[in-house]
């Protein structure tokens, strides 16, 4: 897409950091890193966000994903690595290219706040919810 920013850095038009590429997908050190060692791993193909991805993008992309976070993992020892994706505005998502954010744990004070408040449901309520998805699927 003309006017994406990580289609961009995949064509070499906008300079990044690479620490992976294949045929499908492209990874590099996000530019404002939560800690050290975050890195994007990104689908060649442009898609805006995980609705739009197909089976096929979705399935080179976490081929992929195992390798880098080991690589991660190997490099640097963290105690631990999320795996975050946003998708919309409302969700986070500041960029429109897909991207999996790998961040890299050091403990519990190295920038990242994870932790939501969970909320009570019954079991019929949870029922009727995953009923609702699956009519859907
Ligand atoms: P999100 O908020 O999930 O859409 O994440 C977008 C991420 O892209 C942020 O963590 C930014 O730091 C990162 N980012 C934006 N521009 C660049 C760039 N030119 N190179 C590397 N990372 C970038
Ligand atoms: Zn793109």
């Amino acid at each position: 897409m003309n006017d994406c920013l990580f289609c961009k850095i995949i064509n070499g038009d906008i300079p990044s950091t690479k620490v992976y590429e294949d045929e499908h997908v492209y990874a590099f050190m996000d530019i404002m890193p939560l800690t050290k060692g975050h890195t994007l791993l990104i689908p060649k193909k442009h898609c805006k966000d995980l609705f739009e991805m197909s089976e096929d993008v979705a399935s080179n992309l976490y081929r992929a994903a195992p390798k880098v976070a080991n690589a991660i993992k190997a490099a640097f020892e963290p105690v631990g690595l999320n795996t975050v994706n946003n998708n919309g505005a409302a969700a986070g998502q500041t960029v429109f290219h897909y991207h999996l954010h790998l961040i890299p744990r050091y403990d519990e004070t190295d920038g990242l706040k994870v932790g939501w408040e969970t909320k009570n449901f019954e079991m019929s309520e949870l029922a009727e919810t995953a009923e609702q998805i699956k009519a859907n699927l």
